[in-house]
C-alpha cells in the first residue's frame, strides 16, 4: 500500500533555478559509445525558473513519493520532468522513505538551448539535499546530475565555468563575465538530439580551447571566441535562426549566438540599458525578447 502523505509539510524551500548561454561551444570529438565530448564556455543568467520543494511526513512504512508539477509554460508534470527525474535518483540513495513534492513556475522557453530543464533538475538535486540536512557534497551531487544530462552539472556548480568531456567536467573561470545580453525566441523548440544528427563531427574535430582559453584570460574582446559548432547544422533544421540573429544585430548587438542546441540567440550589448531598449522593440515587434544580465553565481546555492 502506499504510503499516507499528512497534509502540514515538515520542510519546504522556494529558488531561482538560472537559464545558460554558452559563449562559446565547440564540439571536439566523439566517443566510441557515440557521446558528444564538449568544449564550452556556460554562463549563467537572471533568467528563471522558481521551484518550490516540499518534505511531507510519510505515514507508515513504504517507498518514497515523489509528485512534480508545473505552471507558467507547458512542460510534462510527473515523471516526464527532468526534476522528477533528478528528485527520484537523489531520494534512491537515502535510506528511508520520503514523500516529495516539486512545483516549478516555467519562465525558461522549453527546447531553446537555455538549459531551463537541466537547471530544474540540478536545483531540485540541490533543494532536497538541502532539505535532508545536505547528505551529499557538491561533487557527490554533480555526478548524479551528469546522469541526468550533459548541462546538469553545470548547474549544480552554479557559476561560468568552462565544461569539458560530455558536461561531466566543470572549472570555474572566475568573476571577469559581466555581460549585458538580449535573448531572442521564435517559439521553436528544437530537441538537442535532431540538432546534433544533423551535425557533422569531422567537420570541427580539434578546434577547441584555444581561442576561449585567450577569452578566459580576459586578454581577446573581439568576438573570434563567439562560436556554436551546432549553429549550422541546427539553421538546416530551422532556417530562421539566421534571421533571428540578423534581427539582434539590426537591433544593435556587438554580436549574436545560438545558445546550446538553439533555437534561441543571443545579442552582447554594451551596456544594460541598450540592451532593455533593444528587448522591448523586439517584444512591440511581437517576439519573445528579454534583456538578461550574465550571473557570477546561481541563487540555488546556499550562502
Ligand atoms: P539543453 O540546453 O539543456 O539541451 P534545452 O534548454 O534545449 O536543453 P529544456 O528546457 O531542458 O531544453 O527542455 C527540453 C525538453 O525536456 C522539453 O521539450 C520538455 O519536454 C522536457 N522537459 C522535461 N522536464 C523539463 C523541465 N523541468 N523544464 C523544461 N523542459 C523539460
Amino acid at each position: 500500500m502506499a504510503p499516507l502523505a499528512a497534509r502540514e509539510p515538515l520542510q519546504r524551500v522556494t529558488s531561482l533555478a538560472p537559464a545558460k548561454v554558452n559563449l562559446s561551444l565547440r564540439i571536439i570529438g566523439r566517443r566510441p559509445d557515440g557521446y558528444h565530448l564538449l568544449d564550452s564556455l556556460f554562463v549563467p543568467i537572471d533568467l528563471y525558473d522558481e521551484l518550490t520543494v516540499e518534505l511531507l511526513p510519510l505515514m507508515g512504512a513504504g517507498s518514497s513519493t515523489i509528485a512534480v508539477t508545473a505552471d507558467g509554460i507547458d512542460v510534462p508534470s510527473g515523471p516526464g520532468n527532468l526534476a522528477y527525474r533528478a528528485a527520484a535518483l537523489l531520494l534512491g540513495a537515502v535510506p528511508r522513505p520520503i514523500g516529495l513534492t516539486v512545483h516549478i513556475h516555467k519562465r525558461i522557453p522549453p527546447g531553446s538551448g537555455l538549459g531551463g530543464g537541466s537547471s530544474d533538475a540540478a536545483t531540485t538535486l540541490l533543494l532536497v539535499n538541502r532539505l535532508l540536512g545536505a547528505p551529499y557534497g557538491t561533487e557527490e551531487l554533480a555526478a548524479m546530475g551528469a546522469q541526468l544530462g550533459a548541462d546538469v552539472p553545470f548547474f549544480v556548480h552554479g557559476y561560468p565555468a568552462r565544461v569539458r568531456g560530455v558536461g561531466e567536467q566543470v572549472a570555474g573561470v572566475g568573476n571577469g563575465i559581466g555581460l549585458a545580453l538580449v535573448l531572442c525566441w521564435d517559439g521553436s523548440i528544437l530537441p538537442t538530439r535532431a540538432v546534433y544528427s544533423q551535425f557533422d563531427v569531422s567537420l570541427t574535430m580539434g578546434q577547441g580551447a584555444s581561442n576561449m582559453a585567450t577569452f578566459v584570460s580576459g586578454s581577446d574582446a573581439s568576438s573570434e571566441w563567439l562560436v556554436n559548432d551546432l549553429e549550422a547544422a541546427a539553421a538546416q533544421i530551422h532556417p530562421n535562426l539566421v534571421s533571428l540573429k540578423a534581427t539582434l544585430m539590426e537591433q544593435g548587438a556587438q554580436a549574436a549566438l545560438m545558445t546550446g542546441s538553439g533555437s534561441a540567440v543571443f545579442g552582447i550589448w554594451p551596456d544594460a540599458t541598450g540592451a532593455g531598449k533593444a528587448a522591448r522593440r523586439l517584444r512591440e515587434q511581437g517576439m519573445w525578447a528579454e534583456a538578461v544580465q550574465t550571473l557570477e553565481r546561481s541563487p540555488a546555492l546556499e550562502d
